[in-house]
């Protein structure tokens, strides 16, 4: 068998049915043939980053062991985004432009086992890692232990930051 990495990726959603979306994240990433181990944490609700006139946020973070390379975790993350139909455009004006706006479905990642990664399509940790309350939580009650590369334990980090606009959701 292939040497396997844990990885960690955020889920977010804030349009349509973001349970659903979220459910069906789940549901492809354990059924991919180069994952295993799939975990999610506890899902919250969230007040929107960045622009304010959109719906509050559903978050949650899943762990999953894989065969792939982070780059092509990052192509699979996407295709799955697309697929549920998020409107992603190619150009990099239009990227910035929509960065943080209500989306049916976003996967970032977070962690790739304690690798630190710089490329042009890649930043990893994610770059927003320390300063998501929104990140932190679901994160710290899948692995309270977990040691963030650069950055030290995710619970000092989660300590640091203003939880108060992240509430449990239903379930
Ligand atoms: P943020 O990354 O601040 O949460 P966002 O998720 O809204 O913002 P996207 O529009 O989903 O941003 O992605 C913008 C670009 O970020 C993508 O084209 C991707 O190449 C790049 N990117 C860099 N690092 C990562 C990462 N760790 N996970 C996902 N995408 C990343
Ligand atoms: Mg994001
Ligand atoms: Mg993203």
């Amino acid at each position: 068998m292939n040497e396997t990495t844990l990885v960690y990726v955020a889920l977010g959603s804030n349009l349509e049915d973001s349970h659903a979306h979220l459910d069906a994240a789940i549901a492809y990433l354990d059924s991919h043939e180069a994952m295993h181990s799939v975990r999610e944490s506890p899902r919250y609700i969230t007040d929107p980053m960045g622009p304010q006139d959109q719906p509050d946020f559903l978050n949650s973070v899943c762990s999953f062991q894989t065969t792939l390379e982070a780059h092509e975790l990052l192509d699979v993350l996407q295709a799955l985004e697309i697929e549920r139909g998020r409107v992603r455009p190619t150009d990099e004006a239009a990227i910035a432009a929509l960065r943080w706006h209500a989306r049916t479905l976003d996967c970032d990642v977070l962690l790739f086992g304690q690798t630190e990664i710089k490329s042009e399509r890649l930043t990893v940790p994610h770059i927003g890692i320390a300063e998501r309350a929104f990140v932190l939580q679901p994160l710290c009650d899948l692995s309270p232990q977990l040691q963030i590369p650069g950055l030290g334990p995710v619970a000092n980090l989660l300590s640091a930051v203003d939880s108060s606009g992240i509430r449990p959701a239903r379930g």
